[in-house]
């Protein structure tokens, strides 16, 4: 998607802070950090969100979720941490690429809303 500004990060057409790939995803840091670590985890195909999830092989989301458990290794989240992906308006969806947050590094909120 030339207009997708997630398609341009993975295309490293746009600079990210960059904290993990592999050939179908990529994680990098969040510009608005909402926790001490606050890292998406993106599919290099571009669909828009969840509710597509029948665009995507098998494999790349797949590989999307235990890209999320690379990061929290990575980023020492041995207390634990969470994962979130909005989809669509009423989730407040921002980017339209599939993407999950991957939060940690604190005492996060009860709250899931
Ligand atoms: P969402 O609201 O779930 O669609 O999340 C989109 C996230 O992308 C937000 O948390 C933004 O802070 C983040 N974001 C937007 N542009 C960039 C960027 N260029 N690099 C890193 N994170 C970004």
């Amino acid at each position: 998607m030339s207009d997708c500004i997630f398609c341009k990060i993975v295309a490293g057409e746009i600079p990210s802070n960059r904290v993990w790939e592999d050939d179908r995803v990529l994680a990098f840091r969040d510009l608005n950090p909402m926790a001490p670590t606050h890292v998406l985890v993106v599919p290099k195909k571009h669909i828009a969100n969840l509710a597509e999830a029948g665009q995507l092989a098998d494999e790349d989301l797949a590989a999307c979720l235990r890209g999320c458990a690379k990061v929290a290794e990575l980023e020492g989240l041995t207390q634990g941490f969470r994962v979130v992906s909005n989809c669509g308006p009423h989730a407040c969806q921002s980017v339209q690429h599939l993407h999950f947050h991957v939060l940690g590094g604190k005492q996060l909120s009860e709250k899931m809303d």
